[in-house]
């Protein structure tokens, strides 16, 4: 794969204008832009690759996106994330399914990375939930799923591995709505308990859809539908069951409401497995049908800005050295209105100057195709993005701005220092660098100095990233020193002093302007609160 995609000496055909705002509303209105959340071995990349077989985007499940000894094409630009069997990075796989055009954005599997799937859930109009059969709600399911709540995305369930042994359909649906309150609406239910799957009761008509397994599971599983009449002469008990359970469940207020599941209150719940591809067509269909199409998005003032105005996104992920060859850096810009062309000079709204798209990329993992043209909802790769910055917006014609994407409260902070003297000006560069692609935080003090700026991270592993590419990438080794603290708070300037003064406590500046307090943990916390004026601290978004 090329780096910098060489673009046609004589463009072609070109990408087909669309004129007219009706035609700009209907290439919006066909858009599905959604990330899947889980915990970690959920079972992500392996539903992901089910849902691009199923797209027919690719030949063979497997072959996009994997870990361990399945070839990995977003997890393996990096030797950390090779060696780990973790996908750092994230990307975007598009493809088409029924009219639609879905855009599939990847996520880091690990929690250290939490922000980062925090900014890509930024970037989507929906998010698939995926919860283990066997293990229900885990921790990181809990954390991203409280994530999408405070962004209002609406969330489909899925609840994976039903082919061997879980917990009980009913316990999950009772786990949803008193763990995380969230309703849940079962579309399909479960024919046979976890572990003996025959397949699951659609909720809507009352037939059964039968899974056949396939060998290998590597091509689409069977899906036979057959009336309740004809399951209960195939399953008898196992089908009477089934009903009863969710006859049971619905006397209590389960249908489908599609206004609830909009709001983010309930949500529209499928069962399933992955690795043998159950489920996964109704999970694709529930997205077409269901989920969100992009909307007005509300800039910076709150006025929504059209899907039809002029050409509007913003940046939500920064991704460097993904090709070792070209120390490139490359932008992931969601599209919020209007029509993107390869080519267009746009306005980038932080700066005032134009930016030129004459190298915009589609990319997922390390294949990258040039891109003609995008529509709201989908996601652009600027190479060379180097005055960019997350958050940062980008438009056409009509200003626009959109309000940036909040910093998670970090947990774990570090001093940095250059291991090799002589390399301040790449330790600065690079230090610089990774605070705005969001890689590590970056907190300063007239204490501490320049040289010494502090890390703060969400996941220690953060640390490792940012060790590796200051070695790595801008020649600058650095030796971490940890620091103490776990927790933080945004603080006024005023009272800065006053935190200082006080020990297990400390006030930095972070890159964004706001005035954070650190301390060693909450009872410190509390106590140094219990000597500033009322309401001094708040808890920074996380
Ligand atoms: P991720 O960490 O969420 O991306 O999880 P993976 O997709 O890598 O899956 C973790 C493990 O669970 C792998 O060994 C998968 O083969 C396995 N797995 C995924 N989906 C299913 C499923 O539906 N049933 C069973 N039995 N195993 C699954």
């Amino acid at each position: 794969t090329t780096l910098h995609a060489t673009p046609p000496a004589a463009a072609p055909a070109g990408p087909h204008a669309v004129s007219g705002d009706s035609a700009l509303a209907a290439e919006a209105a066909r858009r599905r832009t959604f990330a899947v959340i889980s915990h970690p071995d959920a079972g992500k990349s392996t539903l992901t690759e089910a849902l691009a077989l199923h797209a027919h985007a690719i030949g063979e499940a497997g072959a996009v996106h994997g870990k361990g000894n399945r070839r990995g094409v977003v997890s393996d630009w990096m030797d950390m994330e090779k060696d780990r069997g973790i996908s750092i990075t994230s990307a975007v796989l598009q493809f088409a399914y029924d009219g639609t055009v879905v855009n599939l954005l990847d996520t880091p599997g690990h929690a250290d990375f939490s922000e980062d799937t925090y900014r890509v859930l930024a970037a989507v109009d929906a998010a698939v939930m995926l919860v283990d059969a066997a293990k229900g709600i885990e921790p990181q399911t809990f954390k991203l799923f409280e994530v999408c709540r405070a962004r209002g995305v609406p969330v489909i369930t899925v609840v994976n591995k039903w082919d061997r042994p879980g917990l009980d359909a009913l316990a999950i649906m009772d786990e949803l709505s008193t763990r995380i309150d969230l309703h849940p609406m079962p579309l399909t239910w479960p024919v046979g308990v976890a572990g003996d799957f025959h397949g699951v009761l659609d909720c809507a008509t009352g037939d059964f859809v039968q899974f056949t397994r396939t060998p290998g599971g590597a091509t689409e599983a069977l899906a036979k539908r057959m009336s309740a009449a004809e399951a209960e002469r195939l399953l008898g008990s196992v089908w009477t069951d089934a009903v009863e359970e969710y006859d049971l469940l619905r006397s209590s207020g389960h249908d489908y409401d599609h206004e609830l599941f909009l709001s983010g209150a309930a949500s529209p719940v499928l069962f399933g497995s992955a690795v043998l591809n159950f489920g996964v067509r109704q999970l694709l269909d529930t997205l077409v049908t269901l989920a969100p199409a992009p909307g007005a998005r509300p800039d910076q003032a709150g006025t929504p800005r059209p899907v039809t105005a002029p050409f509007s996104g913003f940046v939500f992920k920064i991704q460097a050295g993904m090709d070792r060859a070209h120390r490139d850096r490359l932008a992931f810009v969601r599209v919020c209105s209007g029509q993107f062309t390869r080519g267009m000079v746009v306005t980038h709204a932080q700066t005032g100057r134009p930016f030129a798209t004459k190298y915009a990329q589609s990319v997922f993992g390390r294949d990258r195709s040039t891109l003609d043209e995008a529509f709201p909802g989908d996601v652009i790769g600027l190479v060379n993005a180097n005055a960019l910055r997350v958050g940062d917006t980008l438009f056409a014609e009509e200003k626009v701005a959109f309000p940036r994407i909040p910093l998670f409260a970090p947990e774990h902070f570090a001093v940095a220092r250059a291991a090799v003297t002589g390399k301040q000006k790449q330790f600065r560069r690079g230090i610089e660098q990774l605070g705005e692609e969001g890689v590590v935080q970056v907190l300063t003090s007239d204490r501490r100095g320049a040289q010494a700026p502090v890390l703060a991270a969400v996941g220690p592993m953060q640390f490792d990233v940012a060790k590796h590419r200051m070695e790595h990438e801008f020649g600058a080794p650095i030796r971490l020193e940890t620091l103490g603290y776990s927790v933080a708070r945004a603080v006024p300037a005023a009272v800065t002093s006053i935190v200082d003064s006080r020990p297990g406590a400390e006030a930095l500046v972070r890159e964004d302007g706001m005035h954070v307090a650190v301390f060693a943990d909450k009872w410190r916390l509390a106590s140094v609160e219990k000597d500033l004026p009322p309401g001094s601290l708040t808890p920074i978004f996380g």
